[in-house]
């Protein structure tokens, strides 16, 4: 017989080893890395490798990103609560689950149907019905809803597509990673009336954005 992990007191230390350890400041970044229940959105038989410092499989060849990358991006969107956000690459749902207590209103696309699917069912099942999901090209942003205060994307991108640029709210920040396989660079970029800029943040290494404005499908 295999006890059930504690998954509290797991979530709790790696709140404190590998965030707030590290170079994640942001309270309210720490608050909801605390309550939500990351092993939940991961297939059973990840769930008691869900706190570990890495990425996991999450099927159809994608993986949800180790706990502090997804808590880094987050704390560079810089939201306060109010905002509309909008992802890109659902996943598991995982992030969008992070978004849900940190902004107002939540957007996430996914090109595939049966995890858009997986991560609505989690997602409802936490009650956190300000999320929105869509099935589709996330290259392309998500018109209807825009501008937003914050996009991420959590998938890597040849360059910052200019339809996610177009969608940000003046003053708003959008979080991607740029670059080819193993070779790509999170990247933020913040929108001033028509004038972007960016900076370069750490290395990083994403599954590929597919997608008009991404890479095509092979
Ligand atoms: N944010 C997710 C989470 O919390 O589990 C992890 C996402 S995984 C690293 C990247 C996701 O982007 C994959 O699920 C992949 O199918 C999706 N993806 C890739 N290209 C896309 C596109 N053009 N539009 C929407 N989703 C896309």
């Amino acid at each position: 017989m295999f006890r059930r992990p504690d998954f509290d007191a797991l979530r709790e230390e790696m709140v404190r080893q590998q965030l707030a350890a590290r170079d994640i400041r942001d309270e309210r970044v720490l608050a909801a890395a605390h309550v939500v229940p990351r092993h939940r959105f991961v297939p059973r038989r990840e769930q008691r490798s869900a706190y570990q410092d890495r990425p996991l499989r999450i099927g159809r060849g994608q993986t949800i990103s180790q706990p502090y990358l997804v808590a880094l991006m987050t704390q560079l969107l810089e939201l306060k609560g109010r905002e509309r956000v909008l992802e890109i690459g659902t996943g598991s749902g995982y992030q969008a689950a992070l978004l849900a207590h940190l902004a107002a209103e939540v957007h996430t696309i996914e090109r595939h149907a049966s995890l858009a699917e997986r991560a609505r069912q989690v997602l409802a099942e936490l009650a956190l019905d300000n999320v929105h999901i869509h099935i589709g090209d996330g290259s392309l942003g998500w018109p209807d809803a825009a501008p937003y205060e914050g996009i991420i994307a959590t998938a890597g991108a040849p360059r910052a597509p200019q339809a996610l640029l177009d969608q940000l709210a003046d003053g708003g920040r959008l979080v991607l990673p740029v670059g080819a396989g193993t070779r790509q660079t999170l990247q933020r970029w913040r929108r001033d009336g028509n004038q972007f800029t960016h900076e370069d943040i750490v290395p990083v290494a994403f599954v590929p954005l597919i997608g008009e404005q991404g890479w095509y499908a092979p």
